[in-house]
């Protein structure tokens, strides 16, 4: 069994997710983290820290071994690491929703003190892709941006929501680094530098990521969810009712492979095998984890793991010698899986004795005796699933259907249904009563994204007086667009909205790529180009119109930007397309996006106004102060009491002040998301080096404050005409 080789107990709360030990001095671990009250404590237990004792940084009272430094603002972000190469000591990071603040602990100054506008939600620290300097990466409001040591911004693109989540990785093995983003959207982005190169989509917000070596990471939902990734397929996931509060790669039992470490906010903390999630270590803290690193925190030459709680419980662990083998676990815990071993023996005997049963009953009676089959069923039977549109009744809203079937005059007792982000909890049962039980049955479902999902389907067979079924197991793919019913096309209006691009492949070939993404009717027929298909959503009653020309010229209306952007990306993905350029339209968006900027531009003027009134405050404050300190010197009562009173009104005048300066703060926020998802959606509306260079364009059309500019880069996709 593995023992914390330390354990601590500093007098500071510990901010979830902002731990990093950090060598500020080239030589000496400290442990870092965020506190309450905007403040960041440096543990440093190897020196008596003199050089702490400057204007940002104090002594704790209380500790020796801790100082403070003072944020005077939330922190949402915090990191340590190698910043500026050439200095030879690491750097500490701190985000806000503000600000961005790379601190030279060493020599008490700011490597630099940059404004985020976008929020720092997370940060990470280190090289990505061709860029030479390591950057200190932000995300926050659907953007990312990177920083040199100097606070140069380097690196700047956006993404489809507010990110909560970054690691480093070299997703693709080129020896170069990728940059994967967990954001609100469900979504894991994978950034080769400003190009996105996969997406996968998870069930809830991706709360962290942690590189594992290679193309391997480790991940962890809001829903409890924690699993690893080898690129973009997933190798296992396990959810647990608790949260996952950190998780880090950590070779725990020297076999030369990380596990993931997670610590869960019921104190637990646990290890498991990068390849199964098999747990091969668990120890227990009285309070949530805050954060797991790692560091030579003894410094004898040993890296340890180092566990902090919430309340500021710090555990180290050394790894396990190879002698103790694979399972790190003490006794009670192999008594637990001996009981979990035996109740699957059980459970197996129990499935064997059936299976003998049947076989019994098998050879005494002959075979299609009416109900008394005993639970076998005829060994012909088959399967059968269809997917379909129905559009739906009064009484039920249009959705896929899902038609299972059997062959013969077996019935269907029961469908389970596993599926990602479909259903609540991932799986759904259908189990008709014994008067409806047939040998077909219709399951609506209804997927609330157009991404691609796996139905994982275990139907029970049998007969209506079986109490043992038959299991079928299979999986069937709900196409990308399903949830659009293919219409008349002549009976639709058009739509103003458009994308319109020229692709270099046959009608047929886009035909296939239709049938693969959506559900049409078994009668459907595609005549050679030119041809046109008219779609509606199932969702909203939103009209779609694909038409290809004979020269290879698509135009797609739809009046949702998203799906327009999603069908662009569908198509590349099957014909490969590199680079795209496309012209786009989407008037009613536009006109929504301009009145946003408005918006953002008085906001703006608000804010300005409002600090310099509050720095004006300030000002007065200080000569009050002082005038009633005055009056009271002087014995003058009756003055220093106007003083006072004068003081109490712009104290309050400042209170409302600051209330005001939060709201336009959050609005101005609000309207900024917007603006970084506009960019993001004319993007996705291209393919490759054009899809950057919009994004890049849309930036700087945004700085320099070209709004007509900005509308003709979304329009042609880019900025000279
Ligand atoms: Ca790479
Ligand atoms: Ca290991």
């Amino acid at each position: 069994m593995l023992l914390p080789v330390f354990t601590l107990k500093l007098r500071h709360k510990i901010n979830p997710r902002m731990v990093a030990v950090g060598r500020y001095d080239g030589t000496h671990p400290c442990l870092t983290a965020a506190t309450q009250a905007g403040k960041v404590f440096i543990h440093n237990p190897h020196t008596r820290s003199q050089h702490f004792s400057a204007s940002k940084v104090f002594q704790s009272p209380l500790e020796s071994d801790v100082s403070l430094l003072n944020i005077n603002q939330a922190v949402s972000c915090l990191t340590a690491g190698v910043l500026s190469p050439d200095l030879g000591y690491d750097a500490l990071v701190v985000g806000t929703q503000t600000n961005l603040l790379a601190y030279d602990v060493y020599n008490n100054s700011d490597f630099f003190y940059q404004e985020a506008t976008d929020g720092a939600n997370a940060v990470v620290l280190g090289t990505l892709g061709d860029i030479s300097p390591p950057l200190a990466i932000i995300g926050g409001n659907c953007a990312l941006q990177g920083f040199d040591y100097e606070g140069n911004d380097l690196f700047w693109t956006v993404t489809g929501d507010n990110v909560h989540s970054l690691a480093l990785c070299d997703f693709d093995g080129d020896g170069k680094k990728e940059l994967l983003v967990g954001s609100e959207d469900f979504d894991i982005r994978v950034f080769k530098e400003d190009e996105i190169i996969a997406e996968m989509s998870e069930t809830e917000i991706i709360t962290s990521l942690c590189p594992m070596y290679g193309s391997r990471f480790g991940y962890s939902l809001s829903n409890g969810t924690v699993g690893v990734y080898d690129k973009a397929a997933r190798y296992w996931r396990i959810k647990s009712k608790n949260h996952a509060m950190s998780i880090h790669a950590f070779d725990l039992n020297s076999d030369g492979v990380c596990e993931l470490i997670t610590g869960w906010s019921n104190g637990k903390v646990d290890a498991r095998s990068d390849r199964t999630g098999e747990v091969i270590f668990k120890d227990n803290f009285s309070s949530a984890i805050a954060g797991v690193v790692e560091g030579d925190y003894r410094m004898d030459g040993h890296t340890q793991l180092i566990c902090c709680s919430v309340d500021g419980e710090i555990r180290g662990y050394l790894p396990g010698n190879t002698e103790i083998g694979g399972n790190l676990m003490d006794a009670s815990a192999d008594q637990d899986l001996i009981r979990d071993l035996s109740q699957k023996k059980q459970n197996l005997l129990l499935e064997l004795r059936n299976y003998e049963e049947n076989a019994k009953v098998d050879l005494n009676s002959p075979l299609n005796e009416a109900d008394e089959h005993g639970g076998i069923i005829p060994a012909n039977t088959r399967l059968h699933t269809a997917l379909s549109v129905n559009l739906g009744s009064e009484t039920q809203a249009a959705h896929v259907e899902l038609c299972v079937s059997t062959s013969n005059d077996t019935i269907i007792r029961a469908v389970l249904i596993f599926a990602e982000g479909i259903f609540l909890g991932e799986s759904h049962v259908v189990h008709p009563s014994v008067h409806n039980l047939s040998n077909s049955i219709r399951i609506p479902v209804t997927p609330p994204k157009d991404v691609p999902v796996d139905l994982h389907l275990k139907v029970y067979v049998g007969y209506r007086s079986s109490t043992q079924f038959h299991v079928f197991e299979l999986t069937r793919q709900l196409p990308r667009f399903s949830m659009y019913a293919l219409n008349n096309p002549d009976s639709a209006t058009e739509l103003p909205s458009y994308v319109n691009f020229v692709i270099a492949e046959r009608a047929q070939r886009v035909a296939l790529w239709l049938n693969q993404n959506f559900l049409l009717p078994d009668d459907t027929t595609i005549q050679n180009a030119p041809f046109k298909v008219c779609f509606s959503s199932l969702r909203n009653g939103g009209q779609l119109f694909i038409k290809i020309k004979l020269n290879g010229e698509v135009t797609i209306n739809t009046d949702d930007i998203d799906l327009a952007g999603d069908i662009i990306q569908s198509l590349a993905s099957f014909f490969a397309i590199e680079e795209l350029q496309v012209e786009a339209d989407f008037p009613a968006y536009f006109e929504e996006l301009k009145k946003v900027l408005i918006k953002v531009d008085e906001y703006h003027s608000v804010h300005q106004k409002l600090s310099a009134d509050m720095a004006d405050n300030s000002n007065l404050i200080r000569s009050l102060l002082v005038r009633a300190e005055d009056a009271r010197l002087m014995r003058d009562m009756r003055t220093m009491k106007n003083r006072y009173m004068e003081l109490y009104d712009l104290n309050k005048d400042l209170l409302n002040g600051y209330k005001i300066r939060c709201n336009n703060h959050t609005e101005l926020l609000g309207n900024l998301k917007a603006v970084n998802q506009a960019i993001q959606r004319a993007g996705r509306l291209r393919v490759g080096k054009p899809k950057n260079q919009v994004i890049a364009a849309c930036r700087d059309a945004i700085r320099s404050n070209n709004i007509n500019i900005l509308f003709r880069i979304m329009r042609v996709g880019t900025a000279s005409s």
